[in-house]
């Protein structure tokens, strides 16, 4: 299932160890994810997602959340829920203008609505297995790759790990060394064993790039400085940033 984890490493500088270590602070830190909206749970349930109740729910709030705020995305799945909706194969029985209408307070909605649907005719197509197939959710326009992969992962349950400037910036300040999204992504499934520990890693890597790890970052109330080198440098040279590694997207 781990494509790319019997290649050898092009960093050895990210070391099991160091994950254990990141892995068992964001498993003590389990209220602090919480906070950002993640819920430690067993592998295949779909409750990390903030408590959401179904893969389909999964699916449907990772299409709407680009370029929303959670809070507005869980709102309107709770909604869907409500009535019945929150299911791709409800949704597919339903016209686009009514999924729009169902989803205004959503940025973008007439978009997010045309994409749902066809997620939802796919869905009549694929099953369940829809959620494990990243080229056909690419295939979906305006479905991207962390997108794709972040439904796979969490709806269906694959072994992979979605590229975000979330896990580029914070792991690239904890190792030392500049990562790219895609780089990041590979190290993570090459270093982790379990779809647990996929999911605890990418939801406590997200928890600290949304509250400390941010362009400018919080070291001092982070939840990972322990293993951090950035905080270790910044410390060392009295608060400026290491060289290399200081930047960052803001996501
Ligand atoms: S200690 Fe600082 S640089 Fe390191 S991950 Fe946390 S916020 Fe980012």
């Amino acid at each position: 299932m781990r494509s790319s984890s019997d290649e050898p490493s092009a960093l050895g500088s990210v070391k099991r160890s160091l994950h254990s270590d990141l892995l068992h602070a964001f498993l003590k830190e389990r209220e602090t994810l919480r906070k950002a909206g993640w819920v430690v749970s067993d592998q295949e349930s779909p409750a990390w997602w903030d408590d959401l109740e179904s893969p389909h729910e999964i699916a449907i709030a990772a299409v709407l959340v680009q370029l929303n705020s959670w809070e507005k995305v869980k709102e309107a799945v709770v909604y869907l829920r409500e009535r019945g909706l929150a299911d791709l194969r409800a949704l597919s029985g339903l016209s686009v203008e009514r999924i729009d209408s169902l989803i205004s307070g959503i940025n973008f909605h007439r978009s997010k609505a045309e994409r749902l649907k066809r997620l939802a005719e796919l869905y009549l197509e694929k099953g369940d297995e829809l959620f494990k197939q990243y080229e056909t959710l690419r295939s979906v326009k305006g479905i991207g790759e962390e997108t794709a992969r972040a439904i796979t992962l969490f709806a269906g349950n694959v072994m992979t790990v979605p590229p975000s400037d979330y896990l580029s910036r914070v792991l690239s300040r904890v190792l030392g060394v500049k990562l790219t999204k895609e780089e990041a992504s590979k190290e993570v499934l090459r270093a982790l064993g379990s779809l647990f520990e996929l999911k605890l890693f990418y939801a406590g890597i997200t928890t600290v790039g949304k509250l400390f790890c941010k362009p400018r970052p919080r070291c001092e109330k982070c939840i990972i400085r322990a293993y951090c080198k950035y905080a270790d440098e910044a410390l060392r040279v009295g608060g400026e940033a290491p060289a290399g590694v200081a930047g960052g997207q803001s996501s």
